[in-house]
């Protein structure tokens, strides 16, 4: 059961990654592409960020062994790695106001009134305190 979760897991997870990649190339409007490329990748860190708290989660109810968790836990990590690196290296060069924009909005709308955590913007519930986020 656990092999069978985290197939389903790690295939979401590399569905979702990859398949960004190869859309890219068929599309026509690859400037359009281009400029979200940025919140394309924020979502992806988000959903890798959200899976790897699943996965803890998960692992602190015990549903998975030590090896299960590790495993999965070093391939989302190194996900997680090379879509902040990704993210690094489009922020350097694309227009700063609008990050600033995006960060600032980001995070007035994530952070938890009760313990003034980040969250993520799929969170409907603090991953700190548990205390629900406004919508
Ligand atoms: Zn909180």
């Amino acid at each position: 059961m656990v092999y069978l979760f985290c197939g389903i897991f790690g295939g979401a997870i590399i569905a979702a990654i990859v398949s960004p990649l190869f859309r890219k190339e068929t599309t026509l409007e690859s400037a359009i592409i281009e400029e979200t490329e940025w919140d394309l990748l924020l979502r992806k860190k988000e959903v890798i960020l959200g899976n790897i708290q699943d996965l803890d989660f998960e692992y602190k109810c015990g549903k998975l062994s030590d090896d299960d968790y590790k495993h999965v836990r070093a391939e989302m990590g190194a996900e997680a790695a090379a879509v902040l690196q990704k993210i690094d290296t489009l922020e350097s060069s694309q227009d700063l106001d609008a990050l600033i924009r995006r960060e600032v909005g980001a995070r007035r709308a994530h952070t938890c009134p009760t313990c003034s955590a980040a969250n993520p913007p799929a969170n409907k519930f603090c991953s700190e305190c548990g205390g629900k986020l406004k919508g």
